[in-house]
């Protein structure tokens, strides 16, 4: 590529808030630092180190970091942007190009924790509240703010789904065209939910791996130049929404951190985000220090990270993905050593499940909180049934699930499963022979 890497403003400079007519507090981001060799970096558009290949990753400056109170969070906007002085871009509301996702609801699941023998309280961090009805609306309004500050002027990405609905949902508010690559076997309700914006949507005969590998190409020729690939060249920023998720769920339990999570995985890079929130927060000296551990969630059908566990690798080794959770069917997860890391570094562990499981974990989570999620939601629930069963959850404490996504976007695995439990002509005698009266 010909032109010099963009470059985000200077670390720590202070912009006017034109709207305010006051001062806006400086970004934290330092810089990228690469998350293998430790090689530090401005805040440029690349997503891996010149000199090693490892992933790069924000760094903050941990001054500013502590200057951040909780009244400062409490006063800000009811979305991710109340966490703005804790990420890396967007501090100036002029410049954010979101949908406003976040602070979705946290919702007490007693009748669930009753089922499984929980004792010590149950919550459901149910994202399919967002805007586009999954996490993804949090790691693209990061992405498409970092995309504006660059300059770029066009936005794609690779996605599983979930970020394809989001980023074409985000470039038809931003007015700016988008370039969403998704396989061709995606669910109905990701297709259309991603086709409905009028943005360019390209099928491709292939896994996410095969689509991942092509826009990677993409990215390099002379027509792509000036197009912020969200999971790529901007990915150290896209990354950080994830955060979010983190600060959330400890500020919305009354700035708490749980005792345990449990977390669904694709790439991996949502669950190491969320420990990196937490010890965030503890670092900044807004939550007090405590121990919590973080477990992951994958399916039987795409299973590399929880396979890596198990046999103590340190490296992950790619699989073919298959099966119905197809938003996690990420089958090289970038950040699956990462979330390895985080896992075994705070006493968790990682489970699998079939397809089966997926389903009855999707209706039970329906039946005994009134959430109805994805398949990524039906692998989560259905990983921390089998937690408790092997008792590696301790059902004694705290406990905080994600609801990634909404399961109105996956119905096919559930159409053979559920359907009307009656079906009457309209009249009450048709009603008594359905024995519903009588
Ligand atoms: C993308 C996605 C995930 C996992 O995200 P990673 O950060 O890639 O691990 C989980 N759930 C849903 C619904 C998703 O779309
Ligand atoms: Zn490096």
């Amino acid at each position: 590529m010909s032109s010099p890497t963009p470059t985000l403003t200077a670390p720590g400079s202070v912009q006017a808030d034109a709207t305010a007519g006051g001062q806006i507090a400086p970004s934290p981001a330092r810089g990228l630092v690469c998350r293998n060799c430790g090689a530090t970096f401005g805040l440029i558009a690349e997503h891996a180190c010149a000199e090693c290949f490892g992933p790069l990753e924000v760094d903050y400056d941990p001054e500013l970091m502590r200057a951040v109170t909780r009244e400062q969070i409490e006063a800000g906007p009811q979305n991710i942007w109340r966490y703005a002085a804790l990420l890396p871009v967007g501090q100036d509301p002029a410049d954010r190009v979101s949908l406003d996702p976040g602070l979705t609801p946290l919702v007490r699941a007693d009748r669930l924790a009753a089922e499984l023998g929980i004792t010590g309280g149950l919550w459901v961090k149910d994202d399919s509240a967002n805007p586009t009805h999954s996490f993804k609306d949090r790691v693209v309004s990061l992405a498409a703010t970092a995309a504006k500050s660059f300059g770029y002027t066009k936005i794609a990405c690779a996605s599983t789904g979930n970020l394809a609905n989001s980023v074409a949902a985000h470039a038809a508010r931003m007015g700016l065209p988008s370039f969403v690559f998704v396989p061709s076997d995606l669910e109905p309700g990701k297709i259309v939910q991603s086709a409905v914006y009028g943005q360019a949507l390209i099928a491709v005969d292939g896994s996410y791996d095969d689509v991942n590998r092509l826009t990677s190409e993409l990215a390099e020729t002379d027509e792509f130049e000036d197009t912020a690939f969200v999971n790529q060249n901007v990915r150290p920023y896209y990354a950080e929404g994830s955060k979010t998720m983190g600060y959330e769920i400890a500020e919305q339990l009354g700035w708490r951190i749980p005792a345990q999570v449990v977390i669904p995985m694709a790439s991996g890079s949502l669950l190491t985000k969320v420990d990196k929130a937490w010890r965030e927060l503890v670092a900044a000296g807004i939550v007090e220090d405590s121990d919590w551990r973080i477990f992951g969630a994958q399916s039987a059908g795409c299973d590399p990270i929880a396979t890596a566990f198990d046999n103590g690798w340190d490296v992950i080794k790619p699989v073919r993905a298959t099966g119905i959770a197809k938003s996690l069917n990420i089958g090289n997860p970038a950040d699956g050593p990462y979330a390895l890391d985080a896992v075994r570094r705070t006493g968790g562990s990682i489970g699998r499940v079939g397809d089966d499981e997926i389903v009855a974990g999707i209706r039970r989570l329906a039946r005994t909180t009134g959430i109805f999620g994805e398949t990524a939601g039906g692998v989560t629930i259905a990983v921390l049934c089998q937690l408790v069963e092997r008792g590696l959850l301790d059902p004694a404490a705290e406990t905080v699930v994600l609801n990634t996504g909404e399961g109105l976007k996956t119905l096919d695995p559930l159409l053979p499963v559920v359907a009307p439990t009656h079906h009457v002509q309209p009249s009450l005698k048709s009603l008594r022979e359905a024995g519903l009266i009588g």
